[in-house]
């Protein structure tokens, strides 16, 4: 081959094999071509994640989940400054200091970022709720604990969302960042299902332990159509997914 053509073949062979490992094709909640249904068919990271088998969200019924005697997940959070950001479809709040953590099985994962769907992804005896907060967890070796809270809208006359005053308050938005301690989030009442799933957006790979709690917590109109702004779309969540043999725990 001459050696022009040679060089042009190697370039384009590098180009393609970089923008190939960086490669993340477009998808979305909504349409046919790109939608749920057709992740796995978008490009080949995206099938191997979905043919792990153990995907989420699933249907949570206590009746058909095993018990779980031991607590399983221990919290760590406090007040910290995140910075917003917009992918996936949906407004995350990435952790600047990684100061939360929880400890599950003797291992430490940070608090990498807190993101929601509209309406919830897991469903609970037979309920989906309106929203569902994500709350993204890693250890050192990059596995990976999400955290579920499901929330729906009430007429209450104060939410966990409502704006601070302050930084030091619970809740306390700029433009660019939110300042909350993550506890926020959680129900008084910490009984939660525990089972091995996936992330829920592509790729959805697996071996993702999650802890959605039962009892869910209330938000306002308001709060909650200032969240669905945020969104790309009018709806966010990926659909229920086989349970496929697995054992779902309840932890009350
Ligand atoms: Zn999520």
């Amino acid at each position: 081959m001459h050696g022009f053509y040679k060089w042009i073949k190697d370039k384009a062979g590098g180009l393609l094999k970089s923008t190939a490992k960086s490669f993340i094709p477009q998808w979305d909640y909504s349409s046919k071509e790109r939608g749920p249904e057709n992740w796995a068919q978008l490009c080949h990271d995206f099938c191997t994640a979905e043919n792990t088998g153990y995907q989420s969200p699933i249907h949570l019924a206590m009746k058909k989940s095993s018990t779980l005697d031991k607590n399983l997940v221990e919290f760590s959070y406090t007040q910290e400054i995140f910075r917003k950001s917009y992918y996936n479809h949906t407004l995350q709040l990435e952790s600047t200091g990684f100061k939360n953590t929880l400890v599950v099985d003797g291992s430490t994962y940070r608090l990498h970022n807190i993101h929601y769907h509209i309406p919830s992804e897991h469903h609970i005896n037979n309920q989906q709720s309106q929203l569902e907060f994500h709350l993204v967890h890693r250890n050192a070796q990059d596995e990976i604990v999400v955290v579920g809270v499901l929330f729906n809208v009430e007429a209450v006359e104060e939410d966990v969302l409502k704006n601070h005053s302050s930084a030091d308050s619970q809740w306390y938005e700029s433009k660019k960042h939110v300042a909350l301690n993550p506890a926020m989030l959680l129900p008084d009442k910490k009984s939660y299902f525990h089972y091995q799933g996936s992330l829920t957006t592509p790729p959805t790979r697996g071996n993702v332990k999650w802890f959605v709690f039962s009892d869910s917590l209330n938000i306002t109109q308001k709060h909650f159509q200032k969240l669905k702004n945020h969104l790309s779309d009018s709806f966010n969540n990926r659909p229920l997914q086989e349970l496929n043999g697995r054992t779902v725990w309840y932890h009350s």
